[in-house]
């Protein structure tokens, strides 16, 4: 999967100078906000994304991307709809191709240790954490 950046109107509050940047590749989501001084960025496994959050207004769409940690949730406004939607999908996408078949079924990736569960496990029974729902 090739990696998609997308970044946020110039015209929305905060990003006039330096617009954020939500880029998308084949493991993680990464949110780079430039100030005069610094590049802020933060990343989320895409195996580590809970939910992709879109809210949008009369002009913009703010998303939020929660991590399963649940600290670190990735937060961007002022993009385009279609490049909300867009990141959405493609994290939604990357995430379902981590399931495959396995002999006792269709098998899935834990998120925190990286083992082959059941799909339909809802506790890893290899580091014991819950894990989440897969829509
Ligand atoms: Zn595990």
């Amino acid at each position: 999967m090739p990696v998609e950046r997308f970044k946020a109107s110039r015209m929305t509050k905060g990003n006039r100078l330096f617009p954020t940047v939500i880029e998308v590749n084949d493991t993680s989501v990464i949110r780079r906000k430039r100030s005069w001084f610094t590049l802020n960025e933060m990343s989320i496994h895409l195996q580590r994304v809970a939910s992709v959050r879109i809210d949008t207004g009369v002009m913009w769409s703010d998303i939020l991307i929660e991590s399963t940690g649940g600290a670190d949730s990735l937060a961007s406004h002022g993009h385009k709809k279609q490049d909300a939607v867009r990141i959405k999908t493609l994290i939604e996408t990357a995430q379902s191709k981590q399931l495959h078949v396995g002999d006792d079924g269709p098998m899935r990736v834990c998120p925190f240790c990286a083992e082959s569960i059941k799909a339909a496990a809802t506790v890893c029974r290899y580091c014991g954490r819950d894990l989440p729902s897969q829509a």
